[in-house]
């Protein structure tokens, strides 16, 4: 018998794996696997968490979520309803926030190679819109004049799990430097746009606090250049995303005390010092809010040993969940019927598609494995479904969401003929 150590709303029942009070098997026989499991609580959670420590240390502030991560109508429905604002990176984004209730004030555009038309549905439907280069602020300034403008600057310090998932620093293509940032605010001013931001978003998976305090310095530095040079009063200034959450056993936290210290209260004298005004701070959380809210569950079809090898294959593969193969990513692994058991063997736990990249884990040690066994794939929340296919033509999982203690489906399972819904079949001859 081991006693793991389990983050909330996980729990081991004589043995059996709980996620939000309720049993993960018998969720996978009501709803069968593969089966995203979320947790509406521990959503709620993190958010709070994240916006009290932001709240305590300076009045105005805004928490964007940013959508890409899980982009569930329910989830958003759940911020929302915590006061969230949303972070949009595609129209089909904006249209998700729209859709689910969310105003156009509440929903920022931080787009990159953004077309024309997108442009003009953004001006159409009333979305603050986050230029990344000054082609884009021409190109939009040629539509009409929006009320607000804001910048994405690039404040050469990048950070993130994956080359990847850095989006700043001097070789990126997000953002501008720091004198076309001048530059674009002065054609924004002349235009006569006359409310603004300015933004910045380093990286992903960040879970140390020291290039957030370097970039937000320099952010900082660039907003007092452009207030003294072009005349622009903020009315946000926004330090991005990439909040990290532990996935490896050796991970820590993020210290939200240190973030408070170092970057907030730091903010705040700043914004004073430079006669920055009142901006909002904003962060623009995915990961943070709903990573560690929602496990991935799969059953075990195969248990294959080779000569060097021992496989279990489950019916999740990088269809179901990318960022192993796309990212060399760790996902904790748990086997689910039998959790107080000790790690035992050593195993490749591989999925369905027909690629040797389709591994959930390499060399993981695990409980001995056996067909009809479950696996809990944890930190499944965060660009888990969002970035699953149909690829080999499987399709896509179902989601269930935990709430007001009952489960809930949130996304019904693909059924074979979703896989043929864009399709126009012409004859064969
Ligand atoms: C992806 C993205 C985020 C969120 O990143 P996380 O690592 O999930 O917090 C925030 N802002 C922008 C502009 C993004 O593209």
């Amino acid at each position: 018998m081991v006693k793991r150590k389990f983050r909330e709303p996980l729990e081991d029942r004589k043995g059996n794996l709980l996620f939000d009070g309720f049993s993960v098997k018998e969720l996978a026989e009501k709803y069968d696997t593969p089966l995203y499991v979320l947790s509406e609580k521990r959503i709620r959670d993190n958010y709070n968490r994240l916006h009290s420590m932001l709240i305590n240390n300076y009045k105005h502030v805004r928490v964007y979520y940013a959508v890409k991560a899980n982009t569930n109508l329910t989830v958003l429905r759940i911020l929302q309803s915590e006061g969230a604002y949303l972070d949009t990176v595609s129209p089909g984004e904006v249209f998700m926030g729209l859709s689910s209730g969310y105003t156009p004030e509440k929903i920022l555009f931080t787009g990159t190679s953004v077309r024309n038309d997108e442009l003009r549905f953004l001006v159409g439907t009333n979305i603050t819109v986050n230029v990344d280069s000054q082609s884009e602020l021409d190109r939009l300034l040629k539509i009409a004049v929006p009320p607000v403008v804001s910048v994405r600057v690039n404040p050469e310090v990048g950070a993130g799990h994956h080359s990847h998932c850095i989006t700043a620093g001097p070789d990126s293509k997000f953002g501008l430097m720091e004198e076309d940032a001048v530059k674009a605010y002065a054609t924004a001013k002349k235009a006569r746009v006359e409310r603004f931001g300015i933004h910045m978003h380093i990286g992903s998976g960040i879970l140390e606090v020291e290039p957030y305090v370097l970039a937000v310095e320099k952010l900082l530095s660039i907003a007092k250049r452009v207030h003294e040079q072009v005349g622009v009063e903020f009315e946000f200034i926004d330090i991005g995303g990439g909040l990290g959450v532990p996935y490896n056993p050796e991970d820590k936290d993020l210290d939200l005390a240190e973030f408070s210290s170092k970057i907030v209260v730091p903010f705040k004298s700043k914004v004073k010092e430079y006669g920055l005004g009142k901006p909002f701070l904003c962060v623009e959380p995915g990961r943070y809010l709903v990573c560690d809210a929602s496990i991935l569950l799969t059953s075990v079809n195969t248990v294959k040993v080779t000569s060097t090898k021992k496989f279990v294959g489950v019916d999740a593969g990088f269809n179901t969940l990318v960022r192993p193969t796309m990212y060399g990513s760790y996902h904790p692994i748990l086997v689910a019927n039998k959790v107080a058991q000790a790690d035992k063997e050593t195993y490749d736990v591989v999925g369905p598609i027909c690629e040797s990249g389709d591994a959930l884990a390499k060399d993981r040690q695990l409980p001995k494995v056996e067909e009809g066994d479950l696996l809990a794939v944890l930190n499944a929340g965060a660009y888990g479904f969002s970035m699953s296919s149909q690829y080999n033509s499987r399709p896509r999982a179902a989601e269930v969401m935990i709430r007001q203690g009952k489960d809930v489906l949130v996304r019904k399972r693909e059924e074979l003929s979703d896989l043929m819904t864009s399709q126009r079949m012409q004859s064969g001859s």
